[in-house]
């Protein structure tokens, strides 16, 4: 049997094609595997910087796969050892699905930075093959059931929300009373912002360019934040220190992928407040100027964060289950496979879109 798949290419290409439907007990997951037949899947920012004309530096797919990882779909089919899900079940799928279980990251919980696999390697969606396509196969153990009252179209966003969990929680350990400062307001910003408040985090701040003031400032302000700053019209060192009576946030979290944003993270953190340089992640890391020296005298934290743990999703799913964080608002657009192209455009040039869910 065949379908049609959207399929990433070493050398940066995509394209939509004739591909095989996956079968339960074809992949290393069986027997704990299910066969998903796919309802949604989110387009990503790392999906779109795989794609069009500037690919410098970004890190591709290993091998001729169906890309996708932001999936909600049913349970069609369930392996022999599969016990936590049946057939006819909502889902959402972890990323992170193959690692060693045996090295110090492993054995910490930490399996998805295990020593042993490159992170491409450990994810199914670059080995398996993803969500864009009607059918995917995935490790039981790596899916969640989905509440009755998230629907599957903004369940795309669970993906990144436990992203951003992971961020702010298991990474920043951000608590109540803490400042914020989130540089980029694209669905991920939103997010973060949407999680800090969760937790009692305050004051918010969410910057951005010109072009996201209309869409994107404004949900960020909606949705979660106290302040939001346009950088090309305010100064952002000023603006954060009038916020703080001088003193700079508590915690910055960089979701830009731009080089200016480094240096100013360092700036507007507070003495001994943490850092963390996210932005750069979707398209294979950035190279920027770091002054270590306002590192050292400040005693900052530095951290970096990649992808998510189950823990991760079981507080993304919570959140969203019980109103603390809204999807529905980030999954502005929404097109059918066929019409991928104009999906992924939209996505990659429109101020005014967050996510597009493909819907299959
Ligand atoms: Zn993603
Ligand atoms: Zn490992």
């Amino acid at each position: 049997m065949m379908m049609k798949g959207l399929v990433a290419y070493p050398n940066g290409d995509i394209q939509l094609e004739e591909v095989p439907v996956p079968k339960l007990g074809d992949n290393p997951y069986a027997p704990d595997d299910v066969l998903i037949e796919v309802e949604y899947c989110g387009i990503c920012g790392s999906d779109i910087h795989r794609w069009k004309a500037d690919k410098t530096g970004v890190k591709t797919s290993p091998r001729k796969v169906v890309v996708g990882h932001e999936i909600a779909g049913v349970i069609k089919e369930a392996g022999p050892a599969v016990k936590n899900l049946k057939v006819g079940d909502r889902v959402v799928c972890e990323i992170v699905t193959f690692y060693c279980g045996r090295c110090v990251n492993c054995k910490e919980g930490r399996f998805h930075i295990c020593n042993t696999l490159p992170p491409m390697e450990g994810r199914a969606h670059f080995v398996t093959g993803g969500g864009f396509a009607k059918y995917t196969v995935w490790p039981a153990k790596h899916c969640h059931k989905l509440p009755d009252n998230i629907s599957s179209r903004e369940a795309v966003c669970i993906e990144p929300t436990a992203g951003s969990v992971h961020s702010v929680i298991n990474r920043l350990h951000v608590t109540a009373g803490d400042s914020v400062a989130i540089l980029g307001p694209g669905a991920r910003g939103i997010l973060l912002a949407q999680v800090c408040k969760a937790l009692g985090a305050g004051p918010i701040i969410v910057s951005g360019l010109e072009r996201d003031v209309k869409v994107r400032l404004a949900m960020a302000k909606q949705l979660a934040a106290d302040y939001v700053i346009n950088v090309e019209k305010e100064d952002i060192r000023k603006r954060i220190a009038e916020i703080t009576g001088g003193i700079g946030v508590d915690v910055v979290i960089e979701n830009t992928g731009s080089v200016e944003p480094i240096d100013e993270s360092l700036d507007i953190v507070r003495k001994g407040g943490k850092v963390l340089w996210a932005g750069g992640g979707i398209r294979g890391g950035i190279v920027a100027p770091v002054d270590t020296h306002k590192i050292i005298t400040k005693e900052l934290e530095i951290h970096g964060e990649i992808s998510q743990v189950w823990k991760d999703w079981v507080t993304a799913l919570h959140l969203v289950k019980t109103g603390r964080v809204q999807l529905k608002p980030l999954v502005t657009h929404e097109f059918t496979l066929d019409n991928w192209e104009a999906g992924f455009d939209l996505a990659a040039t429109s101020p005014e879109c967050l996510r597009v869910a493909i819907k299959l």
